[in-house]
Formats: C-alpha cells, sequence, structure tokens
C-alpha cells in the first residue's frame, strides 16, 4: 500500500523511477483515499477511474520501458495522479463549471494545460468542484453543494478552485490543476495550506478554459508545495496556436535547489504598506511578518514599497470582470448551450433557460457587467475602471523597478464558515481584496503556507513578480519551504 500522506509530486516521481511501486498502485492508492473522505469534503464533481488507471498502466509501460534504458527526460508527471477544476475540458468527460447550465456539457476536445499534462502521462482522477464559473471565494456558490475545508469541516475550503485545493490538503491527488481570475488559486490555496501558483497572463494557455473574464482569467497549479508547482507549471506553460494572448516564451526552469544558508542572499524584497490595512486579521498580518522575517534570515533584504493604487483594485475588478462575464455567458441561451428550457418564443426560451439555470451570484454578476456595459453608463464605469487598471498596473512596474518580489497577505482572514457571508456579496467580495490586483495588473502570484491561527486554521502569504517572473517567487517559496515544514503538516482527517 502507497502511503500518500507525506508524498510529494517530486517523491512520488522518483519512487514511480525506481520502481518503489507502481503508477496504478498510487493511481488506487488516491482512488481509495478519495473512496473515503468524498463524503465528508466533496471536492469532486465528477471521478474518472477507468480513465486514471487506463493512464496509469500505460505511465507503468513507459516507466518499464525507461528503467531498461534510461532516456533523460522523462516528463515529471509521468504517472502522477492529478485532479482538474471543472472550468477546464477534459473530452468525454462533463464540464459543468459547477452550474446547471452545463450540466449536461460533455466536451468533445481537451483544454490545452490539460493535454499537455496528459500528453505527459499525468492520471486525471476527475473534475473538481468550484463556484459557478469560477465566481465567488468559497465554492458555495456551486449549483452542487459546497466543498468543506479539510482543516474544518463547518467551513469553506475557499474559492473558487477549493475542489482543487482541498484534494491536494486532503492528499487526494498530488496536484490540481486550477484558474485564477482574481485570486481563485492563491484564495483557497491559504485557506487549505497548500501552495498556489498563478501565472502571469499568458503565460498559460486559456484554451478549453472556460471563459469567465478573458483579461484576467489564467490556469495554474495546486500543489503540496512550490517545487512541485513549478513542475507542472513547466509542462503547461508556453505559446499556443490556439490561444493568440499566449506569449511565445520557454516555460520557466526548476529552481536548483540551493544548499547554502542564505540563499536568498541579495534578494529584495518589496512589503507594500497598501496591504497591511484595517480589517486584516492580526494573526494573518503576523504570520505574514513572521515569514518576512524569515525570508530576510535567508538573505532577502525586505524594505517597504508604495501601491498608491490599490484601494481601487476591488471596485475596478468588480466593474471589469463582470463586463467581461456578461459577454462571455451570453453563450448560454439554451440554444448554443445548456439544455432548453421549452417555450413559445426565442425571448421566452432565454428567459427561462438563463433565468432557472443560472445561480444567484452570475445573475448578480451580469447584471452588473451589463449596467457598466451599457450605453449611457459605458465611460462612467467600464471606462473609467479601464483607467484605473492601467494605474494601477504602473503602480506594479514603478515597484518592480525597486524590488525583485513584492509579499504580501493573500487574504485578510483565515477560512470562514460555511454561510458566514451568505447573505453578504460585499463582504464576500471584500475576501479578495488581496489577490484581485496582480489580476489586474497581469502579474504571476505565489500563495503558500506560512503558519496558522489560534483555531488551528492555516494562514498563507503570497509573492507577486513582475511579468514572467515566476521563476523568481519559486525561488523564494523552495527557500522558505526548505527552512520551514507548515507545507508539510496535515489536517486530522
Ligand atoms: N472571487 C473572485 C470573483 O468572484 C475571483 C474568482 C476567480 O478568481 N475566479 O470574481
Amino acid at each position: 500500500m502507497v502511503e500518500l500522506s507525506d508524498l510529494t509530486l517530486m517523491q512520488a516521481a522518483r519512487a514511480l523511477r525506481s520502481g518503489e511501486f507502481s503508477s496504478r498502485e498510487l493511481t488506487l492508492a488516491c482512488l481509495e483515499r478519495i473512496e473515503r473522505l468524498e463524503p465528508r469534503l466533496h471536492c469532486f464533481l465528477s471521478l474518472t477511474p477507468e480513465l486514471a488507471l487506463a493512464q496509469a498502466d500505460e505511465a507503468d509501460l513507459r516507466l518499464a520501458e525507461w528503467r531498461k534504458s534510461p532516456e533523460v527526460n522523462l516528463p515529471l508527471v509521468l504517472g502522477i495522479p492529478v485532479a482538474i477544476k471543472d472550468v477546464l475540458c477534459l473530452e468525454g468527460v462533463p464540464c459543468t463549471c459547477g452550474s446547471r447550465i452545463l450540466e449536461n456539457f460533455i466536451p468533445p476536445y481537451d483544454a490545452t494545460v490539460v493535454r499537455r499534462l496528459l500528453s505527459a502521462g499525468a492520471v486525471p482522477l476527475g473534475k473538481t468542484n468550484t463556484d459557478e464559473f469560477a465566481m465567488g471565494s468559497s465554492t458555495e456558490n456551486s449549483a452542487y453543494g459546497v466543498t468543506h475545508n479539510p482543516w474544518d469541516l463547518e467551513r469553506v475550503p475557499g474559492g473558487s478552485s477549493g475542489g482543487s485545493a482541498a484534494a491536494v490538503a486532503a492528499r487526494m491527488a498530488l496536484a490540481a490543476l486550477g484558474t485564477d481570475t482574481g485570486g481563485s488559486i492563491r484564495q483557497p490555496a491559504a485557506f487549505c495550506g497548500v501552495t498556489g501558483l498563478k501565472p502571469t497572463y499568458g503565460r498559460v494557455s486559456r484554451f478549453g478554459l472556460v471563459a469567465y473574464g478573458s483579461s484576467l482569467d489564467v490556469a495554474g497549479v495546486l500543489a503540496q508545495d512550490a517545487m512541485d508547482a513549478a513542475a507542472v507549471l513547466s509542462l503547461i506553460a508556453g505559446s499556443d496556436s490556439q490561444d493568440a494572448t499566449c506569449a511565445d516564451l520557454p516555460a520557466p526552469e526548476l529552481p536548483l535547489q540551493d544548499e547554502g544558508e542564505r540563499p536568498l542572499q541579495g534578494l529584495r524584497l518589496g512589503v507594500p504598506d497598501e496591504y497591511f490595512v484595517g480589517g486584516l486579521q492580526p494573526e494573518v498580518e503576523a504570520g505574514v511578518r513572521r515569514a518576512i522575517e524569515t525570508l530576510e534570515s535567508l538573505g532577502a533584504v525586505a524594505r517597504a514599497v508604495s501601491l498608491p493604487h490599490t484601494p481601487y483594485a476591488l471596485p475596478v475588478y468588480y466593474l471589469i470582470a463582470p463586463a467581461e462575464a456578461s459577454a462571455n455567458l451570453a453563450r448560454y441561451d439554451g440554444i448554443r448551450y445548456g439544455p432548453r428550457q421549452p417555450a413559445d418564443n426565442l425571448l421566452e426560451i432565454y428567459r427561462r433557460t438563463r433565468g432557472e439555470l443560472f445561480g444567484a451570484e452570475v445573475k448578480r454578476r451580469i447584471m452588473l457587467g451589463t449596467y457598466a456595459l451599457s450605453a449611457g453608463y459605458y465611460e462612467a464605469y467600464y471606462g473609467k475602471a479601464q483607467k484605473a487598471r492601467t494605474l494601477i498596473r504602473r503602480d506594479f512596474e514603478a515597484a518592480f523597478n525597486q524590488v525583485d518580489a513584492i509579499a504580501a497577505p493573500v487574504a485578510p482572514t483565515t477560512a470562514f464558515k460555511i454561510g458566514e457571508h451568505a447573505d453578504d456579496p460585499l463582504a464576500m467580495y471584500l475576501e479578495d481584496v488581496y489577490t484581485l490586483p496582480a489580476n489586474l495588473a497581469g502579474l504571476p502570484g505565489l500563495a503558500f503556507p506560512v503558519g496558522f491561527d489560534q483555531l488551528g486554521l492555516p494562514i498563507g502569504m503570497q509573492l507577486m513578480g513582475a511579468p514572467f517572473q515566476e521563476a523568481t517567487l519559486i525561488r523564494i517559496a523552495c527557500a522558505y519551504q526548505g527552512a520551514t515544514d507548515w507545507h508539510r503538516r496535515l489536517p486530522a482527517l
């Protein structure tokens, strides 16, 4: 029996190569763990055990061949069980986006990120729960029920990639794909005590990622540590003829394990005052500040930086993201997509299909977005928001002239209770205050655990970097994780 509790992706990859266990055995161990824990956690919207075992057997064949004549470049994810957020297409498997309107949608193709993982030999365990169309910060907006936080079943796992984060935290999968439009990889990573990597906008193809906010959406990774996240990113990144916004740049290389005592010698770390303001849970602030001290002890030089337009990020995001969503979601009309609700005329078909099959939050976003784009208000809202977005991006450009990375909290609080923000959308939006700026500016962000609060809930910190500087963030997080063991703690399940 494979002991999953302490096995990172990198360790599992080594064990598969040496023949310590097979991919089939590893996959069966994950499937058994899912069977045991899923009734309590509800991480998955669909499971794909047959596909997983077929892919595992194929990986075992490739591994056996490799052992006879070791080629150098066996992909790191070969034979590794992974989970996929249910807004990324996996051919032949339902892709619901957490919405009833896509209940019966079976994509006829793979998302590019999914295809790259599968052709490298990764083993897909299933599709993970998400807020409907990735709109939310808790998975409570999923039409198929909430995911429970493995550290406290009465709390949310964060969102929208909450199913992916909880599955990695509960060691059901060795890594998972997520998406981040305004924090949906980093915030659930922080709430579940795992590492979440949001790549630069344009680093990773969006082909087959069901669109929410097209200028903000990016696919990325949830994993146990930064090295594992880097291993997955190196496989999914890179240009794609199917996505013109995807940059033609080589994937970031894996960091070398730095053995020295001060692996971050000379690294300039910015600490923005604007991210340590009212509403920040004192224990979260203390955890992040302690982590910055640890980074300093590893050689980094911390200094204050200013990002003066930060207070505008929240209103700007909640104009731009709903505006883009209202356009992207127009296709779900019961004719092109969605189970058509019967009615006498076209308008009535639209009204019934969209009225009955979209959830409340999605409808709120469509209304907000349609309003912001309407002829009389376009300049006042959408146009203004775009200008403010430019100012937010320029703040970061100026800061990255002075520092190599920026350290900040991920979310103002640790995981909140299921239902706590149910009647207060604004309180829910405020959870995103520290993650939205990186999306508006298109920057990479990396979240990782830096401690626990008094209730035993994980505290996360994020690093933000200049465009395409993922390698810097990964190097910093690897150094931190080499010196600490927060990322190795396991929830008692
Ligand atoms: N919580 C934010 C929203 O609801 C971000 C979600 C995301 O990143 N997909 O828009």
